[in-house]
């Protein structure tokens, strides 16, 4: 048996969890946050219990270290060589990376090199990689890439029809990312259906504060609504989605910022928070909604209807679809948004069944028995696919 430690690691935070292989049983899971800041967060679920407390957490590595630590004051773990495997997540593969990889000095370099793509994520993730390389130098490292899954779209799915020297010198085109996600909701809508995934066609909205929806043709991504960055697409918690791009000279123009300072607030002003006025969260918009704000209503109806139309469009480039499965926090908590993107695709023949809609559980379908296409909600496991690939890669 071999335990996986699958890590997420941000500027200022390291999510992980520690997995059984092959059980992919959860043996603990936590996140770090504040890393750097005078007083970090530590949380950790174990054996049923959830802790919390505010260590001093100068870097990552401090962060790495105590985790490690409190595995064995913990007796999660009686020893660190039960760890057997480390999978990092990792935003930007670009083309270069067509599967995950074992971590060398190369390969670290090569996810250095697309931070221009990534440029909140990659560098971060390097900063993971080696805290965990420093704790634990014997273990092997696995890098899993959020853009590996999309590397199977065709070139007219990903090319932009811009000057084709742009693709060649700089890699401008559409890479999406939420791909370890969609991979992992696509194969469980396969299972859940009972056909085999060559033959099953799954569009999958993955609905959290980062959000884009995927087209999945026989396990294989085939076009994805996020872009060169995760701008593209549908609105999200603080991103605009997809829109003219004079929108970036007018407002430059009219308010006398750079393109960087309109683009920065096309990605962290705009979405839910620009939207509505309130909040980059959909339970503040919720309440908005319910006491007649009428900009939450209008936030929630322009993002059903912009997926509703990647949807059309992925129905329509596959010949058809199987499944639409609801992921993340939004996809598998909002069931008004649910409704209000299952409610406009009448004429496929998809029918929610409210009452199923509205019942608080786990995964389930929430579509009618005579629904052309089945509706389920498939809570995301980035974490067992990272698990699961570090196995694969590191031959564990
Ligand atoms: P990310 O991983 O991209 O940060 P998540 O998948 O955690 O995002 O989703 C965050 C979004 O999900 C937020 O807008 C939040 O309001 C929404 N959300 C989470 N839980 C619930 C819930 N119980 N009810 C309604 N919305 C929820």
């Amino acid at each position: 048996m071999a335990k996986i430690m699958a890590v997420n690691a941000g500027s200022s935070s390291i999510k992980f969890q520690l997995l059984e292989m092959p059980a992919e049983t959860v043996i603990t899971s936590g996140v770090m946050e504040r890393i750097g800041l005078a007083e970090g967060i530590f949380t950790i679920k174990y054996d049923g219990k959830k802790e919390e407390t505010n260590p001093v957490l100068p870097t990552h590595a401090e962060g790495v270290q105590l985790l490690l630590d409190t595995l064995i004051d913990k007796g999660i773990v009686k020893s660190l060589d039960e760890i057997t495997g480390v999978g990092h997540r990792v935003v930007q593969g670009g083309e270069f990376f067509q599967d995950s990889s074992l971590i060398t000095e190369d390969v670290i370099n090569k996810i250095q090199d697309l931070a221009d793509l990534a440029p909140l994520h990659n560098p971060a993730h390097i900063i993971g990689i080696r805290a965990f390389q420093k704790a634990l130098p014997n273990v092997p490292q696995v890098a899993v890439f959020d853009t590996v899954f999309h590397q199977t779209m065709s070139k007219e799915a990903y090319m932009y029809a811009t000057p084709y020297e742009w693709y060649e010198k700089y890699g401008i085109r559409k890479y999406g990312a939420h791909g370890t996600s969609h991979q992992y909701v696509s194969q469980r809508a396969a299972e859940l259906i009972g056909k085999p995934l060559k033959d099953t066609k799954t569009i999958v909205c993955h609905l959290g504060n980062g959000a884009s929806i995927c087209a999945v043709d026989g396990g294989k991504s085939v076009d994805t609504s996020m872009g060169l960055t995760p701008l593209e697409g549908i609105p999200m918690g603080t991103r605009s989605g997809i829109l003219d791009p004079t929108v970036v000279s007018y407002i430059c123009e009219k308010e006398g910022k750079s393109a960087a300072e309109v683009v920065n607030i096309l990605n962290k002003k705009s979405g839910y928070l620009g939207m509505s006025g309130r909040s980059n969260d959909a339970r503040d918009v919720t309440a908005g909604m319910n006491d007649g704000d009428h900009r939450c209503k209008l936030t929630f109806d322009v993002q059903a209807k912009r997926i509703v139309d990647y949807v059309a469009a992925y129905y329509v480039y596959m010949g058809g679809c199987d499944v639409i499965a609801f992921t993340a926090g939004m996809g598998e908590n909002l069931k008004h948004l649910r409704a209000n993107v299952i409610n406009r695709l009448g004429v496929l023949g998809v029918k929610l069944d409210e009452k199923l809609n509205d019942t608080f559980s786990d995964e389930r379908i929430i579509s009618t028995p005579d629904s052309k296409i089945k509706v389920y909600i498939i809570p995301t496991n980035e974490e067992v696919m990272i698990a699961r690939d570090t196995v694969r890669v590191a031959k564990i």
